[in-house]
């Protein structure tokens, strides 16, 4: 069945991460008059869409001042449902002084799980998400949420510093004690940002530097060294050789993203790869605008950034992956690709927007 998922973004978010593959950063305000008509428009196209919708209340939620009434009326949509994933940087929380009662307006609906992201030592950290005082700000966030009777994670995002980090990480751990601990490794899409993470990005030889810290961190040690192994630049030039790059494009994908940016404009990709502006959400025909999602292909990955009629030879992608460090280390094969793509100068569908 397929899956629809629309970033509805009422607000910008807090920093400027290196690795961000969403466009986030500093935005403006979508007013709540448009948040509601916005709300409005979507549970009535809810009605005609095919498969599961969800929506995503993106960047940072918590940077409206009206948070309180977004989260509300997302809650009370019949027609598609309000996924809550909870990151947050705490940046837009922490300075409010109504933030007991902007946490209170998830709670009171039952979304009671939010994470923060940590990316190595404080200065480590601050040098990525682009932010002074970002690593203390979250940390405060992490336990005001937990005091608030949240359900707090922290979200480990690999990086090369990490080797160098590892103790102060395993402290920080002891310190919060969270939930939960999560580790993820940063993939790479075709945006014009995420390059400015490759001299960051972590190799083989970060990956033995921590692998004795992985069970300390909660983490399954095979699992993340296999994935890692699997995701080189190395391993995914070699899986290459044996590939036809055609048949991946043409597999059939079953999840479409769209966004629906503070300005009202509804777009099919994901935020930061919008491909095509479907229009002002709030003077869009509910059913045509629903029979055009419905008929959308799939954009999770693969088309969702290249042309299949603009992919380039087999053997150029190899070349390009041989001038690469063959131990850098990717979340997974497709980003491999993108970053080889990248350097090729291979062009994208996705649509240029400031
Ligand atoms: S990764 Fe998240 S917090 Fe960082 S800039 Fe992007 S949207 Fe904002």
């Amino acid at each position: 069945m397929k899956t629809i998922n629309i970033d509805f973004l009422a607000a910008g978010c807090s920093t400027c991460c290196k690795h961000c593959y969403v466009n986030g950063g500093p935005g403006p305000l979508m007013p709540i008059g448009d948040v509601f008509a916005c709300m409005e428009k979507l549970d009535e196209i809810g009605k005609y869409l095919e498969g599961e919708a969800s929506i995503t209340l993106d960047h940072e939620p918590f940077n409206h001042p009206q948070v309180g009434e977004i989260v509300h009326a997302a809650a009370q949509l019949t027609n598609i449902t309000c996924y809550h994933h909870g990151m947050t940087t705490g940046l837009g929380l922490m300075r409010r002084k109504d933030r007991e009662e902007a946490v209170g307006s998830y709670l009171d609906h039952g979304y009671r799980d939010f994470g923060i992201t940590i990316h190595g030592s404080r200065a480590h950290h601050d040098e990525i998400v682009d932010r002074a005082g970002a690593y203390d700000t979250s940390v405060a966030a992490a336990g005001f949420l937990a005091q608030m009777g949240c359900k707090v994670q922290i979200s480990l995002m690999l990086n090369r510093y990490f080797a160098q980090d590892a103790d102060d990480i395993s402290r920080l751990l002891d310190e919060v004690e969270p939930d939960d601990v999560w580790f993820a490794n940063p993939i790479f899409t075709p945006h014009a940002r995420m390059m400015r993470f490759e001299p960051y990005r972590a190799d083989l030889k970060t990956l033995e530097a921590i692998r004795r810290y992985l069970p300390l961190w909660r983490q399954d040690e095979r699992e993340i060294t296999d994935t890692a192994y699997q995701n080189t630049i190395g391993a995914a030039a070699a899986r290459l050789e044996r590939m036809d790059l055609a048949r991946l494009w043409a597999g059939e994908q079953d999840e479409s993203y769209l966004s629906l940016h503070q300005d009202c404009r509804l777009y099919a990709g994901n935020s930061g790869a919008e491909t095509r502006c479907l229009g002002d959400l709030r003077l869009l025909d509910p059913a045509e605008t629903a029979q055009k999602i419905n008929t959308m292909p799939g954009n999770r990955d693969y088309g969702a950034f290249y042309d299949a009629g603009g992919l380039p030879a087999r053997e150029d992608v190899l070349k390009a992956l041989a001038g690469l460090p063959s131990g850098l280390v990717y979340g997974d094969f497709e980003s491999v690709l993108y970053r080889a793509f990248t350097d090729m100068g291979i062009p994208t569908k996705l649509l240029q927007k400031t």
